[in-house]
């Protein structure tokens, strides 16, 4: 083969496999949200146990407060009862000690709800918890073999950038240039192979003197349908 064709087929290779591993690592933060995705799942459970419990203990902090107030006051307007000189004072009265009265005993029933369901809550909490806690333990695999996988394709891209370099250093700046031309105006593919007389970048036949230019091997041959660089492949070179 051709030496210069030799050189611009390696760095397809190259610049093909570069792209491979630069996609693959672009899927990395995607695969990574998924897990995120799967222990907040089943992280969702427990935060909302977890904040209906401390929604319930503000509640039942402000009805113990209230019920204190109301006791007071149910006490304090007990105290008038001596003072009271007439019949409308006196029902006027008890109609405000009735009214303390039944706003204590709905604060006292809900605050009982309220502590039947944190008792609930108390026992089924640590059971969230404790599911949400084998769930982060499974996925840690998970992560850590992402994390290798992230690591590994990011050495191998390394390597492969700077085997490129070297290669570009090797390759006369004039081919270069043709190849990074033909790549760019050809989404990527700059050298194709003759497969049973057929350029496999157009489709097009190749002049039967061109594939026998590429037998000879002594200078580089171009598609005259896509004026991408040929090759001839294995199986073809072989016949
Ligand atoms: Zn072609």
């Amino acid at each position: 083969m051709n030496a210069i064709l030799e050189q611009l087929l390696k760095l397809q290779r190259l610049d093909i496999a570069i792209r491979t591993l630069g996609h693959d690592l672009q899927q990395i933060p995607k695969k990574s949200r998924i897990i995120d995705a799967k222990v907040s799942a089943d992280r969702e459970p427990f935060d909302k146990g977890l904040s209906e419990k401390e929604s319930l203990e503000k509640e039942r902090a402000s009805l113990d407060q209230a019920i204190a107030s109301l006791e007071e006051k149910e006490r304090k307007l007990k105290l008038r009862m001596p003072e009271i000189r007439s019949n409308e004072e006196y029902s006027a009265l008890l109609k405000e000690m009735d009214a303390a009265k039944k706003e204590r005993e709905r604060a006292e029933d809900q605050a009982l709800k309220d502590g039947e369901r944190l008792d609930e809550l108390g026992k089924t909490l640590p059971e969230l918890d404790q599911k949400y806690k084998e769930s982060e333990a499974r996925v840690a695999e998970e992560r850590k073999a992402l994390k290798s996988e992230a690591d590994r394709l990011s050495a191998e891209l390394l390597t492969l950038q700077k085997e490129r370099q070297t290669l570009q250093g090797a390759i006369k700046a004039g081919w270069f240039n043709k190849y990074t031309h033909i790549a760019a105006q050809r989404n990527g593919l700059a050298v194709v192979a003759v497969r049973g007389g057929t350029c496999q970048g157009c489709f097009i036949s190749v002049r039967p003197k061109l594939v026998q230019d590429l037998h000879y091997g002594e200078e580089v041959v171009f598609c005259e349908g896509c004026q991408r660089v040929l090759y001839l492949d294995d199986a073809a070179a072989k016949a």
